[in-house]
């Protein structure tokens, strides 16, 4: 019987996801984000008195620098 390992992934496919597009863009550059790169920021506004929460996208290297 085939045994599960959790080994996952080798490396090559790692790295090919790490590289495939979120279908995302920053928020910041506007840039599309890959896997490897995108950072969810969740953000609590105000909407007619009442906290409303979404999410924002950016590159890491966008976010606060
Ligand atoms: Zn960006």
């Amino acid at each position: 019987m085939a045994q599960a390992t959790k080994m996952g992934a080798d490396t090559a496919t790692l790295e090919k996801r790490r590289k495939s597009l979120t279908g995302h863009q920053c928020s910041k550059c506007r840039q599309d984000i890959s896997f490897g790169d995108m950072l969810m920021v969740k953000v609590i506004e105000m909407e007619n008195g009442r906290p409303r929460s979404h999410q924002v996208v950016y590159h890491r290297k966008c976010y606060g620098v």
